[in-house]
Formats: structure tokens, C-alpha cells, sequence
């Protein structure tokens, strides 16, 4: 199978049709057309075998997770998705596992109605990258520069079940709950929108909590305190780690794709009642505070030293 049979094959296997999709696969570049007074908003992640993903993970959640990410950069702008594009290198044309690949990327796809339209085909060591596009209207974006002293710190859904999982992974069995978190993450798309012209600060947690909320106080000019003891965790994770190490993957693990945001003490209350009728909740883990960083406190303010940072690609 060569590379336009395997474009065909991808091509048929993702087909998502948009009206403002003019041109599509098969060009030199596809043509479209953003809405009036709206925004582009763009972003791109690529993922590499045995970094981003186990080896030997299945194609289906690679497919799937490869759009994941990417939608959850969206869904921290408070964008709404449209189209993507994707890169895929893979070793060899292996017509059964770009099949299954294209499956997770349009089972979660379909969900967005967000239509590929375009990308590139190589042959090389096992990686993907995918573009990601969407709109806001004018101005509507959320940043990471937005936080004041005094708003409150909420995230999303729970934290640490990525991290508890790779800790896991070589007793874990792939219907593990804690295993389904890392290999499908859900991107909090609606909550994102949710959270337009109400949060005032947002960014999605990949790199871990304490290192992504820094992104947002170095951004904001700000410093922030987290309550160690209110950090949301899963059934699974709650009965698989005890405390301080539960503490540990969710401040410094990575692959949570949770949404951590900041807003005005006075629009929480409705705001989390909404985010809570969109499918997923939120939960207040702290405060924005004058200085710098991130600092990690217990029930009565005490200083807690978990002894972990973010994810560097760097310097782990
Ligand atoms: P060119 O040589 O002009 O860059 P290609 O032969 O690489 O074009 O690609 C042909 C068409 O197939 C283009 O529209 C391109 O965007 C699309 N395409 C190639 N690879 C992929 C892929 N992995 N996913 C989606 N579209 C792809
Ligand atoms: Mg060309």
C-alpha cells in the first residue's frame, strides 16, 4: 500500500462534511472560511510513540488521543472546534492500523463535527501531529493572563488518574478505569465554552497542575495557593494510592487534560451550578494571591512540601 492509497484510506475513514470546508483533502491546500466577526484560533500537539503514548497502545485510543489533546488547547481558549489537520509518520503502511487509528480520530471527531482537511503522509519513526482549528467570536478568547488577586482557582472533572495510570501500567488491564483516563482523555470543549465572558484566566492541565497554574500566575503577574485536601480525585485513584503520593500525581503528573480556571469570587457560585448541568463539574482548589508561584498549603495554611514539579520535556 502506498502513500495515496493510505491519504484514500484516511480520506474515506474521516469524512466529516462542513459547509465551510470549500477545499478538503485532495488539494494543495484546503480553502475555508471562517465566520464573520469571529477569530482563528489555532493550535498544534504531536504525539510520539513511548513519550506521549505507551508503546503498544492500541491505534484506535492513539487516534483518539491525538485530536484529544489537541481539542483541549481549544477548549482552554474557550473556542469552538472546526477543522484539523494531521502529520502521521508511521514505520510501515499498514492498512489495518491506520484503519483503526482513523476510528479513534473520528469517534471523537464526529462528536465536534469537526472535519480533516488535510495533512501529510511519511514514513519514519511512529509519531502524529495534529493542527487543530476553531473560532471565538472577537475578543471572546479566554487567556492565561487574565487572573486578579482574590479570584478563586477551580479545575474540572478530577485530577492524577493519567499519572496514576503510567505508575500502573504493567499490572494495570486496558478496561482499568485509571488506564481509560490515559489512553481517552475527554476534552472539556463545552465546559471551555462554559467558561467564556465568566472565567477570568484559563489553561488546560497537561504538564501537571503545579506547573500549569504557574504558566497562569507567571502570565497573570500573580501568585496562587492550592488547599492540598480539596483537590478533586476519582473513586479509583482515591482507593488505589494512599495520600501523599495520591497528592503527588495530582500536583506534578501530566495527561490530565482537566481545565484549570480562575473567576471573581462573585460569578462562582452560578458558574459551577452551569459547568455542573454540561456534563462535567468543577471544584474550588484555592486563590489567586498577590507575589509569585504556586504555593501548596494544607487545611490550616501550613506550607505542604510534595516534592514534585510540572512535566519538562527537558529537563525530567
Ligand atoms: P502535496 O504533495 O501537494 O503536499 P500530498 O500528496 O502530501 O500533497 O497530499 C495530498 C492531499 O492529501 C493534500 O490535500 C493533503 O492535505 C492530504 N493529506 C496527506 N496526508 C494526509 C493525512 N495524513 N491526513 C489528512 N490529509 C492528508
Ligand atoms: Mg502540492
Amino acid at each position: 500500500m502506498g502513500e495515496f492509497s493510505l491519504i484514500d484510506l484516511i480520506r474515506e475513514r474521516c469524512a466529516i462534511t462542513r459547509d465551510d470546508v470549500r477545499i478538503g483533502i485532495g488539494d494543495d491546500a484546503a480553502v475555508l472560511t471562517v465566520p464573520p466577526n469571529h477569530q482563528l484560533v489555532v493550535s498544534m500537539d504531536t504525539l510520539i510513540d513511548g513519550v506521549h503514548f505507551p508503546s503498544g497502545t492500541s491505534p484506535f485510543d492513539i487516534g483518539w488521543k491525538s485530536l484529544a489533546v489537541n481539542l483541549s488547547d481549544l477548549a482552554a481558549m474557550g473556542a469552538t472546534p472546526a477543522w484539523a489537520t494531521l502529520a502521521l509518520t508511521l514505520p510501515n503502511a499498514d492498512r489495518n492500523w491506520v484503519s483503526e487509528f482513523c476510528d479513534g480520530f473520528s469517534a471523537l471527531a464526529g462528536e465536534y463535527k469537526l472535519a480533516l482537511v488535510g495533512g501529510d503522509t511519511t514514513r519514519g519513526s511512529l509519531s502524529m501531529t495534529v493542527t487543530i482549528h476553531g473560532f471565538v467570536s472577537d475578543g471572546a478568547a479566554l487567556l492565561r493572563s487574565g487572573a486578579r488577586v482574590g479570584d478563586f482557582v477551580f479545575v474540572t472533572g478530577t485530577l492524577g488518574d493519567a499519572a496514576a495510570a503510567l505508575r500502573r501500567l504493567a499490572d494495570a488491564s486496558t478496561d482499568d478505569a485509571l488506564v481509560r483516563r490515559l489512553n481517552r482523555p475527554t476534552p472539556r470543549v463545552a465546559q471551555g465554552l462554559e467558561l467564556r465572558g465568566r472565567a477570568r484566566a484559563c489553561i488546560d492541565i497537561s504538564d501537571g497542575l503545579l506547573a500549569d497554574l504557574g504558566h497562569v500566575c507567571t502570565a497573570s503577574g500573580v501568585g496562587a495557593e492550592i488547599d492540598v485536601d480539596s483537590l478533586p480525585a476519582s473513586p479509583e485513584l482515591l482507593s488505589a494510592f494512599a495520600r501523599d503520593e495520591r497528592h503527588r500525581l495530582q500536583l506534578g503528573g501530566g495527561d490530565d487534560y482537566e481545565l484549570c480556571f480562575t473567576a471573581p469570587e462573585a460569578v462562582a457560585r452560578v458558574l459551577l451550578e452551569d459547568l455542573a448541568r454540561s456534563g462535567c463539574g468543577a471544584t474550588q482548589i484555592g486563590r489567586i494571591v498577590a507575589g509569585s508561584g504556586v504555593r501548596v498549603v494544607d487545611a490550616k495554611g501550613a506550607a505542604v512540601d510534595v516534592g514534585v514539579s510540572g512535566w519538562d520535556h527537558f529537563r525530567a
